[in-house]
């Protein structure tokens, strides 16, 4: 598990190797009245797993490319690492998540929105299938033409009534980018934000975005010149040619001297030196808000409650640009959130256990307020934490779509084996 601050304490783990030792497993739970909780790497879990069975998906874990059709079958328990380095030497590339170490189904479940989405879409838009062990212990194939509902709730619906065994993932031909990072000093912090937040809403498709503010710990594995500093962290993935790719970034490089610049032509396969997220467990409380705009004002606001000159236990406040194809209607019915909104804002706490009782909420509380004239109501389930409401998710889907999953939970799973 990656996320260590919610110990679980279920009464059963097992790791399946096939779909059908799946099926075994929530049959055997249901007959017992137990609950199964799917786990992928541990990433997104919001919350302690009580009792019941926890599976495990990680001896799921084959990827096999096909590299006439662009297509990746992923089992359930591969990470972005394991898909990009399978689809590279083809040329091809998953809309991966900014962490390679995230499991590559419970993102595409929550919709998945990658360091390259704005110019290709919302990960889940490229599923094609997916082979899906439901509460009532069916194993079933979904896609657009095979039980379209759950298929539906598949692609950003993120809580499934069934455990996933495998997908068939759509891949995009590219084998580099024009990417990497430019970490500003905590001096430049308000003129670098302020500037990012006009650069960013004007940007071309092609340019992908995000800005950090970043408190960064005094250990070995921080590159020297960033140890222990509060840093903004311009994180760029720019697709096309990289001349013109480099004249696009060419004025946030103006905006005042980057600590470090790792931007540069990347092949895909190495798209998580983007954000350069941690790769180590670690305990953090998380909370996250979707924004219609984030104008100069907002930068403004974010720098008050979480600049350099406030002292908060907040690792990482993270605004991610949204828009482009993002903003796509989508081509078949989906339940992905976030395709209205211009930016995404995400809060990760400080490792700090003995901070999660008051400081941690009291800073992110603060934030949200500070936000609210910029929020869009909405949620994104990828960039939701147990700092949000838990009901905020719950009203965050249309109502039509709303009732669409509630639908598929009851005719899939009516006895609420599946847990998450
Ligand atoms: C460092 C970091 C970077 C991230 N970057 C991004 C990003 O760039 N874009 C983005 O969209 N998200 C991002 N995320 C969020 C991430 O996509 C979600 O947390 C996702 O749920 C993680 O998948 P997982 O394998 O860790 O799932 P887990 O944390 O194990 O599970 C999360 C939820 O998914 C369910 N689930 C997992 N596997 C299955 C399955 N096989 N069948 C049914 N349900 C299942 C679980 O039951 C649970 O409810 C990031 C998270 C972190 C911590």
């Amino acid at each position: 598990m990656f996320n260590l601050a919610h110990p679980h304490l279920p009464l059963q783990v097992v790791e399946p190797r096939s779909a059908e030792e799946a099926v075994r497993v929530v049959r055997d739970a249901a007959a017992r009245g137990e609950r199964v909780y799917p786990v992928g790497t541990g990433h997104g879990w919001t919350h302690a797993i009580e009792g019941g069975v926890a599976l495990l998906t990680r001896r799921l874990a084959g990827v096999v490319v096909d590299a006439g059709m662009q297509v990746a079958r992923i089992g359930a328990g591969a990470t972005w690492a394991d898909v990009l380095a399978a689809a590279a030497p083809h040329g091809l590339a998953p809309l991966a998540g900014s962490a390679p170490g995230v499991g590559a189904v419970g993102y595409l479940l929550g919709g998945g929105l990658s360091p390259l989405g704005r110019s290709f879409g919302w990960a889940s838009d490229f599923v094609r299938s997916a082979e899906i062990v439901t509460g009532r212990g069916e194993l079933l194939t979904v896609s657009a033409t095979s039980h379209p509902d759950l298929f539906a709730a598949l692609l950003g619906g993120k809580h499934l009534p069934g455990v996933v065994t495998s997908v068939e993932l759509g891949l995009v031909e590219l084998a580099t980018v024009y990417g990497g990072g430019l970490f500003f000093d905590a001096a430049d912090a308000e003129r670098v934000l302020t500037e990012w937040a006009v650069w960013s809403a004007l940007v071309p498709d092609q340019v992908n975005t995000s800005a950090a503010l970043m408190r960064l710990p005094d250990l070995d594995t921080v590159p020297t010149p960033l140890r222990g500093r509060f840093v903004v962290h311009l994180r760029l993935a720019v697709v096309g040619d990289a001349q013109l790719a480099a004249a696009l970034v060419e004025p946030l490089r103006k905006l005042a001297d980057p600590i470090v610049d790792t931007v540069a032509e990347l092949p895909v396969a190495a798209l998580g030196a983007i954000h350069a997220d941690p790769d180590q467990p670690m305990p953090a409380l998380e909370a996250g808000a979707l924004l219609r705009d984030f104008d100069p004002a907002a930068a403004a606001a974010l720098l008050a409650v979480a600049g350099p000159q406030v002292e908060v236990p907040l690792a990482v406040v993270e605004v991610r640009r949204l828009g482009g194809r993002l903003a796509r209607a989508p081509q078949r019915p989906d339940s992905v959130l976030g395709r209205d909104a211009a930016y995404g804002l995400f809060v990760v706490s400080a490792p700090v256990p003995e901070l999660f009782a008051g400081p941690v909420p009291t800073a992110v509380a603060a934030l949200a307020t500070a936000m609210a004239p910029w929020a869009s109501g909405g949620f994104q389930p990828n960039f939701v934490g147990s700092l949000n409401q838990p009901t905020a998710l719950d009203g965050a889907w249309p109502a039509g779509v709303r009732e669409r999953l509630e639908h598929v939970r009851e005719h899939h799973d009516p006895a609420g084996v599946i847990g998450h």
